[in-house]
């Protein structure tokens, strides 16, 4: 018995690695393509630990198959279970021998023991924990009533034999290459999640200053190369000062939030708004004609003056000005845009706030909004 269960543990050296190429299956796909490729995987798993099985005697063979696709199923879900159901049951039914019928009823309980508690622990993204692999662990012997196919006399064998290594061989396996496959899935989704915060900023919810240089980059090198037009404005709010003085630091970051969800509202789902500074902002317009952009940042300067913000018991207006390039075949590089965009704002800023200045060389500094009273002034109402 003790010889078996040796055997059998080393049988779960191999799987090991199998359990360590899910994470680059985990990390490079998404959805039914990921939970069949899981399923490939843990099944061509299942033919490795075949290939190195313990004879208990001719044509009965124990070995990690089970395992594989219990995990198939727990962590991929019905497909992946069916995918490597068909590659270990395929593999078994060429192996052949008397114990071929338990063999594969063994895999087909391993594949609904998988299932179940896929759709119990897993399925909806929920967090998957270890004590779900433990009880997985606990209730995985029951793959053994695939013994009761074998002819009596083989059973009694097999049974005294194989019965208690192999589930705990099994469990051990489910527990071990379970924790590794765990880690690498949480592992993965944190760097992700990393990812995702590094071009995120925190308090308006929008990209931020890197997300916005990196996507600067993209659209001028698009450019430069096949001559797709794009729009920036340069977007700072009004006398945030006096805001942040007058009703304090917590409603100018409401503020700021409120201008946040106008930019989202106003802007194309291709557009990248950003926040790059303080109370500074820029919404950058990929394939835009030079045309639409000073009319874009005018929709989006009148629809802040239309908000307003409650905080702190009080009601809260305010108002941006905007410096906009409509036309970037105007300047030489990238750094040229981003201070003609600058020079607009200060043009806006300069000429009272509240409005739209759009520099081209044809126009500097001309503003394209008659903004009548200016709210930026006197931010409270
Ligand atoms: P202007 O109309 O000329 O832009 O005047 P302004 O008062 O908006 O400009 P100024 O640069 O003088 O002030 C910007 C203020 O923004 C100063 C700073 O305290 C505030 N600020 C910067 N970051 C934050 C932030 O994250 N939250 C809040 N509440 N205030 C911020
Ligand atoms: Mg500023
Ligand atoms: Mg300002």
């Amino acid at each position: 018995m003790v010889d078996v269960g040796v055997a059998l543990f080393s049988n779960l050296g191999l799987l090991a690695v199998v359990a360590l190429c899910y994470s680059v299956v985990v990390y490079h796909l998404r959805g039914r393509v990921r939970a069949g490729v899981v399923g490939l995987l843990l099944g061509f798993g299942a033919i490795l630990s075949m290939l190195d099985p313990v004879q208990i005697m001719p044509g009965i063979i124990v070995d990690a198959r089970t395992t594989m696709v219990m995990l198939s199923g727990f962590f991929g879900g019905p497909l992946a279970a069916g995918v490597s159901l068909l590659i270990a049951g395929g593999y078994r039914i060429y192996l052949g021998g008397v114990g071929m019928n338990a063999g594969l009823i063994s895999l087909c309980i391993s594949a609904v023991i998988g299932i179940c508690c896929h759709f119990a622990f897993v399925a909806n993204g929920r967090r998957v924990a270890l004590w779900h692999l433990l009880l997985l662990a606990v209730i995985s012997p029951l793959t053994s009533l695939a013994f009761l196919a074998l002819p009596w006399d083989v059973l009694r064998e097999v049974f005294q034999r194989a019965f208690v290594p192999i589930s705990l061989v099994r469990a051990g396996g489910l527990i071990f290459l379970g924790i590794i496959m765990l880690h690498e899935q949480r592992r993965i989704i944190a760097e992700a999640r990393i990812r995702e915060l590094s071009f995120l900023d925190e308090l308006s919810g929008l990209s931020n200053r890197r997300a916005f240089y990196a996507n600067f980059e993209r659209e001028w090198a698009r450019w430069t190369r096949y001559g797709t037009p794009f729009g920036l404005m340069l977007i700072d709010i009004d006398n945030f000062k006096s805001i942040n003085d007058r009703y304090g630091h917590p409603a100018g970051d409401e503020v700021i939030r409120a201008l946040a969800v106008v930019l989202k509202r106003q802007t194309r789902a291709c557009d990248i708004a950003a926040r790059i500074g303080g109370e500074e902002f820029v919404v950058l317009l990929p394939r835009m004609e030079p045309s639409s952009a000073a009319s874009t940042a005018d929709r989006i300067r009148r629809a802040v003056e239309a908000e307003t913000v409650h905080a702190g018991g009080e009601r809260i207006r305010f108002t941006i000005s905007v410096g906009v390039v409509g036309d970037v075949s105007s300047y030489p590089s990238r750094e040229k845009v981003m201070s003609a965009c600058d020079r607009a704002l200060y043009v806006a800023k300069r000429d009272g706030r509240n409005r739209v200045v759009c520099d081209n060389p044809g126009a500097v500094g001309a503003p394209v909004t008659d903004p009548g009273p200016t709210f930026g002034a006197s931010p409270a109402v």
